[in-house]
Protein backbone atom coordinates (compact mmCIF):
# COMPACT_ATOMS: atom_id res chain seq x y z
CA UNK A 1 0.00 0.00 0.00
CA UNK A 2 1.23 3.73 -0.92
CA UNK A 3 1.42 6.54 1.75
CA UNK A 4 0.49 9.71 1.32
CA UNK A 5 3.29 12.58 2.12
CA UNK A 6 1.89 15.47 4.03
CA UNK A 7 4.58 18.21 4.27
CA UNK A 8 3.37 21.56 5.91
CA UNK A 9 4.91 24.89 6.09
CA UNK A 10 3.97 26.32 8.96
CA UNK A 11 5.19 28.84 11.75
CA UNK A 12 3.25 26.83 14.86
CA UNK A 13 4.27 23.02 13.63
CA UNK A 14 3.04 22.24 17.38
CA UNK A 15 -0.64 23.03 16.49
CA UNK A 16 -0.18 19.73 14.93
CA UNK A 17 0.01 17.87 17.71
CA UNK A 18 -3.89 17.59 17.71
CA UNK A 19 -3.82 14.85 15.11
CA UNK A 20 -1.64 12.33 17.27
CA UNK A 21 -5.09 12.14 18.99
CA UNK A 22 -7.74 12.40 16.26
CA UNK A 23 -9.43 8.60 16.07
CA UNK A 24 -8.85 7.50 12.11
CA UNK A 25 -5.76 10.34 11.37
CA UNK A 26 -4.14 8.65 14.09
CA UNK A 27 -4.61 4.91 13.44
CA UNK A 28 -3.58 6.25 9.58
CA UNK A 29 -0.25 7.75 10.85
CA UNK A 30 0.42 4.54 12.74
CA UNK A 31 -0.14 2.04 9.97
CA UNK A 32 2.17 4.32 7.82
CA UNK A 33 -0.88 5.28 5.53
CA UNK A 34 0.50 8.72 5.92
CA UNK A 35 3.24 11.11 6.87
CA UNK A 36 3.03 14.42 8.04
CA UNK A 37 5.82 16.07 7.72
CA UNK A 38 6.19 19.54 9.58
CA UNK A 39 8.58 22.09 7.96
CA UNK A 40 8.88 24.74 10.70
CA UNK A 41 9.18 27.87 8.92
CA UNK A 42 10.90 29.69 11.84
CA UNK A 43 14.56 26.90 10.91
CA UNK A 44 14.25 29.16 7.80
CA UNK A 45 14.07 32.16 9.32
CA UNK A 46 16.79 35.09 8.46
CA UNK A 47 19.48 36.21 10.35
CA UNK A 48 20.30 36.03 14.06
CA UNK A 49 16.71 36.76 14.91
CA UNK A 50 15.04 34.41 12.95
CA UNK A 51 13.36 36.74 11.01
CA UNK A 52 10.17 35.29 9.19
CA UNK A 53 7.47 38.36 8.82
CA UNK A 54 7.92 42.31 8.10
CA UNK A 55 6.10 45.49 7.81
CA UNK A 56 4.07 45.87 4.60
CA UNK A 57 5.59 48.36 1.87
CA UNK A 58 3.20 51.08 1.35
CA UNK A 59 2.38 50.55 5.13
CA UNK A 60 -0.91 49.32 6.67
CA UNK A 61 -1.66 47.30 9.89
CA UNK A 62 -0.29 43.88 10.83
CA UNK A 63 2.97 41.78 9.32
CA UNK A 64 3.46 40.07 6.15
CA UNK A 65 5.57 36.71 5.88
CA UNK A 66 8.48 37.22 3.72
CA UNK A 67 9.08 35.50 1.10
CA UNK A 68 12.24 33.81 1.46
CA UNK A 69 11.64 32.07 4.72
CA UNK A 70 8.53 30.21 2.87
CA UNK A 71 10.79 29.79 -0.34
CA UNK A 72 13.66 27.96 1.58
CA UNK A 73 11.51 25.93 3.13
CA UNK A 74 9.48 24.91 0.13
CA UNK A 75 13.06 23.95 -1.65
CA UNK A 76 13.99 21.83 0.88
CA UNK A 77 11.37 19.69 0.47
CA UNK A 78 12.01 16.31 -1.39
CA UNK A 79 9.53 16.26 -4.06
CA UNK A 80 7.59 13.00 -5.35
CA UNK A 81 6.37 12.50 -8.59
CA UNK A 82 3.00 13.26 -7.85
CA UNK A 83 2.82 16.40 -6.18
CA UNK A 84 0.50 19.47 -5.70
CA UNK A 85 1.57 22.47 -3.50
CA UNK A 86 -1.97 23.81 -1.75
CA UNK A 87 -1.62 27.86 -0.11
CA UNK A 88 -4.07 28.37 2.35
CA UNK A 89 -5.82 31.79 1.68
CA UNK A 90 -9.67 32.96 2.31
CA UNK A 91 -9.02 34.69 -0.96
CA UNK A 92 -8.41 30.55 -2.61
CA UNK A 93 -11.12 28.33 -3.96
CA UNK A 94 -13.31 27.00 -1.37
CA UNK A 95 -12.27 23.83 -0.56
CA UNK A 96 -14.98 20.61 -1.77
CA UNK A 97 -14.98 17.15 -0.75
CA UNK A 98 -14.37 16.84 -4.39
CA UNK A 99 -11.16 18.35 -4.22
CA UNK A 100 -10.18 16.04 -1.72
CA UNK A 101 -11.22 12.83 -3.72
CA UNK A 102 -9.37 14.25 -6.82
CA UNK A 103 -6.14 14.76 -4.32
CA UNK A 104 -6.16 11.45 -2.98
CA UNK A 105 -4.83 9.74 -6.07
CA UNK A 106 -1.30 12.01 -5.41
CA UNK A 107 1.25 10.79 -3.31
CA UNK A 108 2.31 13.98 -1.92
CA UNK A 109 0.55 17.45 -0.77
CA UNK A 110 2.50 20.61 0.64
CA UNK A 111 0.69 22.76 2.42
CA UNK A 112 1.41 26.36 2.73
CA UNK A 113 0.39 28.41 5.84
CA UNK A 114 0.04 32.06 6.09
CA UNK A 115 -0.09 33.96 9.34
CA UNK A 116 -0.53 37.34 10.47
CA UNK A 117 -1.76 39.78 7.65
CA UNK A 118 -0.59 36.78 5.16
CA UNK A 119 2.43 36.39 2.65
CA UNK A 120 4.16 38.16 0.77
CA UNK A 121 2.58 38.32 -2.75
CA UNK A 122 5.14 36.66 -4.41
CA UNK A 123 4.59 33.56 -3.09
CA UNK A 124 1.47 32.81 -4.86
CA UNK A 125 3.89 31.04 -7.58
CA UNK A 126 4.72 28.12 -5.95
CA UNK A 127 1.04 27.02 -5.23
CA UNK A 128 -0.49 24.61 -7.96
CA UNK A 129 -3.97 26.05 -6.27
CA UNK A 130 -4.76 28.06 -3.72
CA UNK A 131 -7.49 26.87 -1.39
CA UNK A 132 -9.63 28.57 1.19
CA UNK A 133 -11.40 26.63 4.12
CA UNK A 134 -14.69 28.92 3.72
CA UNK A 135 -15.72 32.76 3.77
CA UNK A 136 -14.20 33.24 7.02
CA UNK A 137 -10.64 34.72 7.96
CA UNK A 138 -8.85 32.44 10.56
CA UNK A 139 -5.80 33.91 12.32
CA UNK A 140 -3.88 31.09 10.44
CA UNK A 141 -3.37 28.22 7.90
CA UNK A 142 -2.84 25.96 10.17
CA UNK A 143 -6.96 24.73 11.29
CA UNK A 144 -7.44 24.66 7.54
CA UNK A 145 -3.95 22.48 6.91
CA UNK A 146 -5.62 20.29 9.47
CA UNK A 147 -9.24 19.80 7.50
CA UNK A 148 -7.29 18.81 4.48
CA UNK A 149 -5.35 16.37 5.96
CA UNK A 150 -8.01 14.98 7.69
CA UNK A 151 -10.38 14.77 5.24
CA UNK A 152 -8.16 13.53 2.57
CA UNK A 153 -6.99 10.91 4.66
CA UNK A 154 -10.09 9.13 5.60
CA UNK A 155 -10.55 8.33 1.40
CA UNK A 156 -7.27 6.23 1.15
CA UNK A 157 -7.76 3.33 1.24
CA UNK A 158 -7.27 1.15 4.06
CA UNK A 159 -7.76 4.15 6.54
CA UNK A 160 -11.45 3.60 7.59
CA UNK A 161 -12.71 0.26 9.08
CA UNK A 162 -15.80 0.32 6.65
CA UNK A 163 -14.96 1.80 3.10
CA UNK A 164 -18.76 1.55 2.32
CA UNK A 165 -19.32 4.50 4.69
CA UNK A 166 -17.76 6.99 1.72
CA UNK A 167 -20.07 6.45 -0.52
CA UNK A 168 -23.17 7.58 0.86
CA UNK A 169 -21.92 10.34 2.94
CA UNK A 170 -23.05 13.82 2.71
CA UNK A 171 -21.32 15.73 -0.02
CA UNK A 172 -20.09 12.54 -2.25
CA UNK A 173 -23.46 12.46 -4.21
CA UNK A 174 -24.09 16.26 -4.02
CA UNK A 175 -26.52 15.14 -1.65
CA UNK A 176 -26.64 15.57 2.24
CA UNK A 177 -26.84 12.41 3.85
CA UNK A 178 -29.69 10.42 5.47
CA UNK A 179 -30.55 10.53 9.39
CA UNK A 180 -28.89 8.37 11.50
CA UNK A 181 -30.12 6.15 14.74
CA UNK A 182 -28.80 4.18 17.04
CA UNK A 183 -29.97 2.54 19.96
CA UNK A 184 -31.94 3.51 22.30
CA UNK A 185 -35.23 3.00 20.23
CA UNK A 186 -37.09 5.17 22.40
CA UNK A 187 -35.06 8.36 23.76
CA UNK A 188 -37.34 10.77 25.82
CA UNK A 189 -40.30 10.17 23.82
CA UNK A 190 -38.07 10.40 20.55
CA UNK A 191 -38.90 7.35 18.84
CA UNK A 192 -36.77 5.58 15.65
CA UNK A 193 -38.89 5.56 12.47
CA UNK A 194 -40.31 1.98 11.97
CA UNK A 195 -38.90 1.50 8.94
CA UNK A 196 -35.66 1.22 9.89
CA UNK A 197 -36.24 -1.77 12.53
CA UNK A 198 -38.71 -2.88 9.77
CA UNK A 199 -35.58 -5.53 8.57
CA UNK A 200 -36.96 -4.29 4.71
CA UNK A 201 -34.14 -3.50 2.94
CA UNK A 202 -35.37 -1.65 -0.22
CA UNK A 203 -37.62 0.34 1.97
CA UNK A 204 -35.21 1.27 4.38
CA UNK A 205 -32.99 2.46 0.85
CA UNK A 206 -35.82 4.25 -0.71
CA UNK A 207 -36.37 5.84 2.84
CA UNK A 208 -33.06 6.93 3.28
CA UNK A 209 -33.08 8.33 -0.28
CA UNK A 210 -35.99 10.10 0.06
CA UNK A 211 -34.66 11.53 3.23
CA UNK A 212 -31.13 12.33 2.14
CA UNK A 213 -33.30 15.05 -0.70
CA UNK A 214 -35.59 16.09 1.08
CA UNK A 215 -32.72 17.39 3.66
CA UNK A 216 -31.25 18.38 0.92
CA UNK A 217 -33.95 20.59 -0.54
CA UNK A 218 -34.25 22.03 3.05
CA UNK A 219 -31.18 22.66 4.09
CA UNK A 220 -28.86 23.28 0.69
CA UNK A 221 -30.59 23.83 -2.25
CA UNK A 222 -27.75 25.80 -3.53
CA UNK A 223 -26.27 21.74 -3.70
CA UNK A 224 -29.03 21.16 -6.67
CA UNK A 225 -29.21 23.26 -9.76
CA UNK A 226 -32.19 25.31 -10.23
CA UNK A 227 -33.19 24.19 -13.50
CA UNK A 228 -33.89 20.50 -11.47
CA UNK A 229 -35.40 22.16 -8.49
CA UNK A 230 -37.84 24.16 -10.59
CA UNK A 231 -38.49 20.86 -11.72
CA UNK A 232 -39.03 19.05 -8.30
CA UNK A 233 -41.22 22.03 -7.19
CA UNK A 234 -43.49 21.38 -10.42
CA UNK A 235 -44.07 18.15 -9.63
CA UNK A 236 -43.70 17.88 -5.64
CA UNK A 237 -46.84 16.08 -4.91
CA UNK A 238 -47.22 13.97 -8.22
CA UNK A 239 -44.16 12.14 -7.67
CA UNK A 240 -42.42 13.15 -4.37
CA UNK A 241 -38.82 12.33 -4.48
CA UNK A 242 -38.75 11.53 -8.10
CA UNK A 243 -35.51 10.09 -9.10
CA UNK A 244 -36.05 12.78 -11.95
CA UNK A 245 -34.78 14.94 -9.41
CA UNK A 246 -31.91 13.02 -8.80
CA UNK A 247 -30.88 13.03 -12.86
CA UNK A 248 -31.12 16.96 -11.83
CA UNK A 249 -28.61 17.07 -9.34
CA UNK A 250 -25.71 15.81 -11.92
CA UNK A 251 -23.08 18.48 -13.36
CA UNK A 252 -23.31 20.87 -10.76
CA UNK A 253 -19.75 21.63 -9.20
CA UNK A 254 -20.67 18.77 -6.33
CA UNK A 255 -21.21 15.68 -8.22
CA UNK A 256 -18.43 12.95 -7.25
CA UNK A 257 -20.63 9.69 -8.46
CA UNK A 258 -23.12 10.66 -10.95
CA UNK A 259 -24.05 7.64 -11.32
CA UNK A 260 -25.07 7.38 -8.23
N1 LIG B 1 -5.21 39.56 5.15
C1 LIG B 1 -5.50 38.31 4.50
C2 LIG B 1 -5.94 37.25 5.51
C3 LIG B 1 -4.83 36.85 6.42
S1 LIG B 1 -5.32 35.65 7.56
C4 LIG B 1 -6.62 38.51 3.48
O1 LIG B 1 -7.46 39.36 3.68
O2 LIG B 1 -6.64 37.76 2.49
C5 LIG B 1 -3.80 34.85 7.88
C6 LIG B 1 -3.58 33.53 7.20
O3 LIG B 1 -4.54 32.61 7.69
C7 LIG B 1 -3.75 33.51 5.70
O4 LIG B 1 -2.56 33.88 5.04
C8 LIG B 1 -4.12 32.07 5.42
O5 LIG B 1 -2.99 31.24 5.31
C9 LIG B 1 -4.88 31.68 6.68
N2 LIG B 1 -6.33 31.75 6.49
C10 LIG B 1 -7.20 32.59 7.07
N3 LIG B 1 -8.45 32.36 6.70
C11 LIG B 1 -8.42 31.30 5.86
C12 LIG B 1 -9.40 30.57 5.14
N4 LIG B 1 -10.68 30.87 5.19
N5 LIG B 1 -8.98 29.55 4.36
C13 LIG B 1 -7.69 29.23 4.27
N6 LIG B 1 -6.70 29.88 4.93
C14 LIG B 1 -7.06 30.91 5.72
Amino acid sequence: MKDFNFEVITLFPQAFELINNLGVITRALEKNLINVNLHDLRDYGIGRYRQVDDKPYGGGSGMVLKPEPIYNAYKSIKKCIKSKTLLMTPQGKVLKQKDLLRWSDLDQIIIICGQYEGFDERVRCLADEEISLGDYVLSGGEVPAMAIINGLTRLLPGTLGDPDSLVDESHNSSLLEYPHFTRPFNFKGMQVPEVLVSGNHEEINLWRKQKSIERTLVRRNDLLSIENYKKYLKNKGKNKYSDELLEFIENNEYDIYPNW
